[in-house]
């Protein structure tokens, strides 16, 4: 959901008519929301760390089959080179690429 305040900006202009310049405030609307999604998520890892390795690493992997799938730019072609050269380090940042969209 888009914040109306910031637009997603994480901060919105307002006038300040002495000095006659438009200043940054930053929303804190959305920079608490940030900070709840943060908590959130460190306590989510704490129940998550009681899950086994196997259930986490099958999550992941659909996630990242997923995301690809879906991305027109990507290619579902990188999946099969990692899985061949069995490369988990680019493995994991692909896992970190499609968290973060
Ligand atoms: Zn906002």
């Amino acid at each position: 959901m888009t914040c109306e305040k910031c637009n997603g900006d994480m901060y919105y202009l307002v006038p300040n008519y002495r000095l006659e310049v438009m200043e940054r405030v930053e929303c804190m609307d959305c920079i608490s929301h940030e900070h709840y999604k943060h908590h959130l998520s460190e306590e989510l890892t704490k129940v998550l760390t009681k899950a086994s390795p196997q259930k986490l690493a099958l999550i992941v992997a659909e996630l990242i089959v997923h995301n690809i799938d879906k991305n027109t730019h990507d290619d579902l072609s990188r999946v099969e080179t990692i899985i061949q050269t069995k490369n988990l380090v680019e493995a994991l940042v692909l896992g970190d690429v499609y968290n973060k969209q």
